[in-house]
């Protein structure tokens, strides 16, 4: 880009959005100190921003002790940045957001078939104009997919678990707004890195995406690794047993979602007869938990294996990406919370001397299946500044 006055001011443009949605609100003067730019630059550039309608004046607040009282600024509400669908092999979840990366969940509907899916998401879409803040300038659609996604074009290469493949979004799907899609665990750390403190300060994280299958999202200094065809971090499909005849979705054998997916204790667990409670995996699967705390020797034996699996493909994570960070999420938020010290104990047990040393293992700071919803957000928001134009 030429620099120019009109090239510099939107650079400028562009750097105070990214700086008031990384830090939520700041006055005048804590933007200038952030960004370095001077207070008249500062000056020349929010007003601007508040005429295009991006940024709002709020309340008078105290600097410091003795300073004089500034206005504090803050992302407006008044359109949402994107619709946001979370797609599940089970459940489909509609949400909106924000530019102040805050999330609002709508509806929730069946996945069911892809020719169902795409007639439910024109009809949402279609609702959701009506009824919410939408611009059709400046809002984005964003899908979030368990499969290997081509965020550039759209396009679902493929999703195992639904068995979807090559779909292409932007040739079904009917709205004015721009259409992406990405991998709900590349969307998950990507909304970890955004809200995260360790994440966003070491930039070495790796999500891992359990649900009906097992998902990966990787970020090395950074940067989301996708791979030459998108299937970057599908830890899911690495084989566990070499020998096994148990037939993946993805065509291989011995997979690891094929032993540590939800389903799996799950169904170990109902294999008798007996129901847990709960419609979707995640509720049976907390009941699951449930029962496992209150000491039901059943329960201990239907998670036996899905542990054991999980913890041998967290060491496979940690031999392949050694993260600063590992991040258990998807359709259960406290894997780490109930099973973290035996699962620790798996791993310190196989993995090589030091490649433990001050990682950290957590479950997501996004509850429930969140994570991908704030990352699809967080992905619209990026893309609106990037193509920001000069008022
Ligand atoms: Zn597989």
């Amino acid at each position: 880009m030429k620099i120019n006055s009109q090239s510099m001011k939107l650079l400028n443009e562009r750097l105070i959005l990214k700086t008031l949605v990384e830090k939520g609100f700041l006055t005048r003067i804590e933007l200038s100190r952030t960004t370095g730019l001077t207070p008249s630059t500062i000056g020349r550039i929010i007003y601007d921003l508040v005429e295009m309608g991006f940024v709002e004046e709020g309340a008078q607040v105290q600097t410091s002790p003795l300073g004089r009282k500034a206005t504090s600024l803050f992302l407006t509400k008044k359109f949402c940045s994107s619709v946001v669908f979370n797609v599940g092999v089970e459940q489909t979840e509609v949400a909106i957001g924000y530019l102040d990366k805050s999330t609002e969940k709508l509806y929730e509907f069946p996945t069911e078939t892809l020719s169902k899916f795409i007639v439910h998401v024109n009809d949402f879409l279609e609702l959701i104009e009506k009824e919410q803040p939408v611009d059709p300038e400046r809002t984005s659609v964003v899908f979030a997919f368990p499969g290997i996604v081509d965020p550039r074009k759209a396009e679902i290469v493929y999703a195992p678990n639904l068995n979807w493949r090559n779909v292409r979004l932007r040739d079904l799907i009917h709205c004015r707004q721009p259409i992406f899609a990405d991998n709900e665990a590349n969307l998950s750390i990507l909304a970890e890195s955004a809200i995260s403190e360790d994440v966003k300060k070491s930039g070495n994280a790796f999500f891992l995406y359990v649900s009906q299958g097992i998902g990966g999202g990787v970020m090395i200094n950074h940067q989301i690794l996708r791979g030459e065809r998108f299937a970057g971090a599908e830890v899911g499909h690495t084989v566990v047993e070499a020998r096994s005849d148990v037939k993946c979705h993805c065509g291989n054998y011995g997979c690891l979602e094929r032993f540590a997916s939800l389903s799996l204790p799950v169904a170990e667990y109902e294999k008798s007869g007996k129901k847990l409670t709960g419609k979707t995996l995640a509720e049976k699967f907390d009941s699951l938990v449930k029962a496992n705390k209150r000491g039901e020797q059943k329960a201990r034996r239907a998670l036996k294996d899905f542990l054991y699996y999980l913890s041998i493909g967290i060491i496979n994570i940690v031999n392949t990406f050694n993260p600063k960070i590992i991040i258990m999420g998807g359709d259960s938020d406290s894997i780490w919370r109930n099973f973290g010290e035996e699962l620790y104990e798996r791993i310190s047990e196989r993995s090589m001397p030091k490649t433990l040393d001050g990682v950290i293992f957590r479950d997501t700071v996004f509850s429930g299946r969140t994570a991908s919803i704030v990352g699809g957000n967080i992905m619209a928001i990026e893309h609106m500044i990037e193509t920001l134009k000069v008022l």
